[in-house]
């Protein structure tokens, strides 16, 4: 069964849903409510079953404007474990146990979430632009789990892990969790082919040059196109993936021909390569390296790319001011073309521009700033592409431990979707973005100084490099080697965070 929850949304929005966690200040809020959160965290119980243990979570919510929505849940389908990607939030998960339940026990007929209403979802023809705004939803137990965990969160776009991201093996996929799949597609109106996003695998490198190694991932790759043409799906997020130390050019051909390869054994799913931001050997965070494999691609018409803000913005692609975003979209047209663009990823940034850090932040707390956000989604040519949120909902419990509350992409899904037809010169919209950037001072001024250090530390690296590389034989290419790794390992894009 599923509980019913009456929930507060902010239709229009002014007062950012997002704004209203539970460290927001009263100051600007004219009504104030309550809600309680019921946090449901499973763990295997030997193979038998699920344990459920529940914990309640307070959290205040504020709002200027508030429209109370009530919503049932729909009756859940019966669902069956199908494999055991508990882990598969593109965000840290916390797996620690919850304090008991305080009064009331939740039956939950699906693994891994709860099955709470958190907003309603707004239908995309209310909006002055029709943009499918949504988040990385857990597929834990099964892909269908997928689509009551959008619904409870209000979205209207959704990604999701088609299996385990952290293992090269998983079960096929069950006859059963794809008749449900379908079912509740149906059921909630959710358009596979053009509004569902999954993520590939953290594994897989389809640039890697060893043959048994380049094997693994295409098996795991095409494992997961065909997963797509099962459940109708037609668009597949994945990394393009690391040269190993060769020439981008060398890792941009073997992405190209493993692309042309998975193509050619499948019939529909487009391959999406998503921009990154690391720099060294990381593939992808120069629109150029997006272009050059494309260039090689056979089908054009399999292939495109998922912008992440967060890795543009770190990448050194700036889209703070409607300035800097007009100028980095006319680059990516240039560059890429704007029909390869199929999605988005919506992250702020905690690290700042161009300092090639993956570190995702709330949506107008980062160096990025709601104005970015009120750029891209006023953007007439991005109308109906998936919009993924992939920002951090780990909280501290009142026992210090982390617990995931899934309010707040409920919450920001609302934010971005008020700032649709928005004015942004008005004092409410900065005043918003004001009260955001406050929220997230104090983590960008932490990731700042850590990327200050960094450069002064690499300074001086660079001076000890070129010392040592004059008089020894040999010597210079190992030492570029070894800073390679390091700046791999530093800018890792990827990292369970994006
Ligand atoms: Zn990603
Ligand atoms: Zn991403």
């Amino acid at each position: 069964m599923v509980r019913q929850s009456a929930r507060q949304a902010s239709k229009t929005g002014a007062a950012t849903a997002a704004a209203a966690t539970a460290t927001a200040t009263a100051t600007t809020a004219t009504s104030v409510s309550i809600t309680r959160i019921k946090k449901t965290v499973s763990a295997k119980s030997n193979g038998t079953g699920v344990k459920k243990e529940t914990a309640d979570v307070e959290t205040k919510v504020e709002v200027k404007k508030t429209n109370v929505a009530k919503r049932k849940a729909p009756a859940p389908a019966t669902i069956k474990d199908e494999d055991d990607s508990e882990d598969d939030s593109p965000v840290k998960k916390e797996t620690a146990k919850k304090p008991a339940a305080k009064k009331r026990k939740t039956k939950v007929a699906t693994k891994g979430d709860d099955n709470m209403i958190l907003a309603p979802r707004t239908a995309v023809t209310s909006l002055k632009r029709a943009m499918y705004i949504g988040a990385h939803v857990s597929g834990a137990g099964g892909v269908q789990n997928s689509i009551q965990n959008a619904v409870n969160i209000g979205a209207n776009s959704f990604a999701l892990f088609l299996k385990s991201q952290r293992k090269w093996s998983s079960p096929p996929l069950a006859a059963d969790a794809k008749t449900q799949f379908h079912a509740m597609l149906k059921q909630h109106g959710y358009d596979a082919a053009q509004h569902i996003l999954p993520h590939g695998s953290y594994l897989v490198n389809l640039a890697q040059a060893d043959k048994t190694k380049a094997d693994q991932a295409y098996e795991n790759f095409i494992d997961d196109l065909q997963r797509c043409e099962a459940l109708g799906i037609r668009l597949y997020n994945f990394h393009p993936g690391s040269t190993g130390g060769e020439t981008m050019a060398a890792a941009t051909g073997r992405i190209a021909a493993q692309l042309n390869r998975a193509h050619k054994a499948t019939k529909s799913v487009i391959t999406v390569i998503e921009n990154m931001c690391g720099s060294g050997n990381v593939v992808g965070s120069r629109f150029e390296d997006l272009r050059d494999i494309i260039r090689l691609v056979d089908d054009k018409s399999r292939v495109g790319v998922c912008i992440d803000t967060c890795h543009a913005f770190a990448a050194g692609y700036d889209l703070r001011s409607p300035e800097a975003f007009a100028e980095t979209v006319a680059k990516f047209d240039e560059i890429v073309g704007l029909k390869y663009l199929k999605a988005f990823h919506l992250n702020d940034s905690k690290a700042p521009f161009a300092s090639h850090r993956d570190l995702h932040a709330n949506i107008g707390t980062g160096f990025l700033g709601l104005r970015a956000f009120h750029s891209i989604v006023n953007h007439e040519a991005f109308q109906d592409l998936p919009m993924v949120l992939e920002t951090p909902i780990d909280e501290k419990g009142p026992d210090g431990k982390s617990v995931e509350n899934k309010q707040i992409w409920a919450d920001e899904i609302k934010l971005l979707e008020s700032l649709i037809g928005a004015d942004a010169g008005s004092a409410e919209f900065k005043a918003q973005a004001v009260e955001l950037q406050a929220k997230g001072a104090a983590e960008r001024a932490k990731v700042q100084d850590q990327v200050d250090k960094k450069a002064v530390k690499d300074a001086k690296k660079g001076t000890k490099k070129a010392k040592a590389a004059a008089p020894k034989k040999g010597g210079r290419a190992k030492k570029k080697d070894e800073d390679e790794d390091d700046e791999e390992e530093e800018h890792e894009c990827g990292s369970g965070s994006d």
